[in-house]
């Protein structure tokens, strides 16, 4: 089965990815753009929730008025650049769960080194967005999906604002069931594994730590 691949075209989201990746853009700035870019790939990734129907009444008249089915979500956010689209998410889906899976990058092998684990108890009886910004290698998301499917939680989705081809590959080709949401698919990973033309680092970009 190939993978499902999102691109969230909206000229806003384009467009302030374009104002994130720029290198004079502050940590200020770069982390107000996350947070408003988090909100439409938020709506993307939730576009295909059930929704129902209630009776209610306008100051008009009575109607049958559609309503989402309240399917159990949870947002688990790789850390730590995860956290920068995390809000975002919440204020589409303030009812969700939150999940954290601490990971980094051995700067040698490039492979996640897992560090943290915190998720909510009952994944079994929910649907799992995973967020985490950059998915270049698609080491940290393999392994953090990896984690997360362990505890079989019905269904699973990857959002990362940039992704590489690489990355894209890697996910698909151990789970090519989880849909990818993302705002642009960029051209290749560098010898360190960064994307080209990517943003740099997403962590240090978001917390001001370079
Ligand atoms: N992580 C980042 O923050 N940026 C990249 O380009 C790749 C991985």
């Amino acid at each position: 089965m190939a993978g499902e691949i999102h691109v969230v075209t909206h000229p806003v989201a384009q467009h302030k990815l374009t104002l994130m990746r720029r290198k004079e853009t502050s940590t200020q700035e770069f982390r107000r753009l996350l947070d408003e870019i988090s909100v439409l790939l938020a709506y993307e990734a939730t576009r295909d929730l059930p929704l129902g129907t209630t009776s209610i009444e306008t100051p008009l008249t009575r109607m049958d008025a559609p309503i989402l089915e309240g399917k159990k979500l949870a947002v688990v956010s790789v850390l730590r650049a995860g956290e920068g689209i995390l809000a975002g998410f919440l204020s589409v889906i303030p009812a969700a769960r939150v999940g954290h899976i601490g990971l980094y990058r051995d700067p040698e092998t490039l492979e996640a080194v897992q560090y943290y684990l915190k998720l909510p108890e009952d994944l079994e009886e929910r649907d799992v967005i995973v967020v985490d910004p950059m998915l270049a290698t698609g080491h940290s998301a393999v392994a953090a999906i990896g984690r997360i499917r362990e505890r079989s939680p019905r269904t699973v989705k990857l959002v990362s604002l940039i992704a590489a081809p690489e990355g894209i590959a890697a996910v698909h080709a151990e789970y090519p069931d989880v849909a990818i949401y993302t705002v642009a698919v960029d051209s290749h990973l560098n010898d360190h594994g960064y994307i080209v033309p990517g943003l740099g680092d997403a962590g240090d970009r978001l917390f001001g730590t370079k």
